[in-house]
């Protein structure tokens, strides 16, 4: 089959034999596959007719109550193998022809119910870089849990409500799984839908009480809530400070940023990601063992540098990157 061509069109196109795949284009591309990696609204839109959809079939479903229908979906292709990415329910890596591997987002560590980023050797790497700076070091898992377990035990104590907050696909259902423990728990409307959907495609979430942006619906005693990332300075989150004394919790790999928890007008950041920090990232690449390595999102040009000095062929794929701002949409 010979070596894959990359370039930048509409998202990324590979090249490789007589067929050609869109990566995770923005808009419909004129390909023989279009990979659609996850449902996040930054990978997802509707795609051309002309084109298969290789995409999880939990990203179909996510894909849909996100509003986009991505049509008939395949998960099968002679030459390509779908990786889990272990970035939220239904994220897939992609592997070409053993040639070229796209990570699309894809999570370093175990967490919940999630799995890692899955990898195999292969030529040529395109992978995520969001976190691709040195500074991001994400603590262990096991260590933000307990933090977070006494910060709830601490509002309990003190008869107060804890809003946790994070990506309402993705986050917000690991933070279901992670602190169901805690009684009573309530979900946000928004986050609830998402979770109907990974309790059909099997994940054990514990039933939890759904709820509108409703002060009154709430008990006057200490709870738990699981909500979308809320401006602090909405009606909804003043009043909940206001009548239940509500210690807000936002969970992202950006709480590594020192600023980021201010920036939020929140009371706790925990470094809990969806994304693979810096030394996950040199993982995979080590890993996969490339002789050319493009980044995408993030730290592009730092990272490809880094991985320069290391001895690899990098470049950053620029142009590719997220029109959505970093800090609301980097989950
Ligand atoms: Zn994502």
């Amino acid at each position: 089959m010979g070596r894959a061509r990359i370039s930048l069109g509409s998202g990324i196109i590979v090249e490789y034999g007589a067929l050609k795949f869109a990566l995770d284009p923005k808009v419909p591309a004129p390909v023989d596959y279009t990979f659609v990696s996850h449902a996040h609204l930054d990978h997802v839109h509707t795609p051309s007719i002309k084109s298969k959809v290789i995409a999880s079939r939990a990203t179909k479903k996510l894909a849909i109550i996100r509003g986009y229908d991505l049509g008939e979906t395949i998960e099968h292709v002679d030459g390509v193998k779908l990786l889990d990415s272990g970035h939220i329910l239904g994220s897939r890596a992609i592997c070409i022809g053993d040639e070229v591997i796209y990570t699309g987002d894809a999570a370093g560590r175990e967490r919940a119910f999630l799995a890692k980023c899955k990898t195999r050797r292969a030529r040529t790497l395109i992978i995520e870089t969001t976190f691709g700076s040195p500074e991001y070091v994400f603590p262990e898992v096991q260590t933000v849990i307990k933090e977070v377990n006494e910060m709830i035990a601490r509002a309990f104590e003190r008869g107060k409500a804890v809003v946790l907050m994070g990506y309402p696909l993705g986050k917000a259902q690991v933070l279901s799984y992670l602190f169901s423990m805690w009684a009573p728990l309530y979900v946000h409307e928004r986050v609830a839908r998402m979770n109907d959907i990974y309790r059909e495609c099997g994940v054990k979430l514990r039933a939890e009480k759904a709820v509108s942006e409703n002060v009154e619906g709430l008990p006057r005693g200490p709870f738990v809530m699981v909500a979308p990332m809320m401006n602090s300075n909405s009606d909804f989150i003043r009043r909940l400070k206001k009548s239940r004394g509500a210690v807000l919790a936002v969970f992202s790999g950006w709480a590594v940023d020192r600023g980021y928890r201010s920036m939020m007008g929140v009371d706790f950041a925990f470094p809990l990601s969806d994304h693979c920090d810096h030394g996950e990232l040199l993982r995979i690449v080590n890993e996969v063992s490339p002789e050319l390595v493009y980044t995408t999102h993030g730290f592009t040009e730092e990272f490809a540098q880094e991985l320069r000095r290391l001895g690899y062929d990098a470049k950053p794929l620029n142009g590719y990157q997220s029109d959505l701002t970093q800090y609301a949409e980097a989950d």
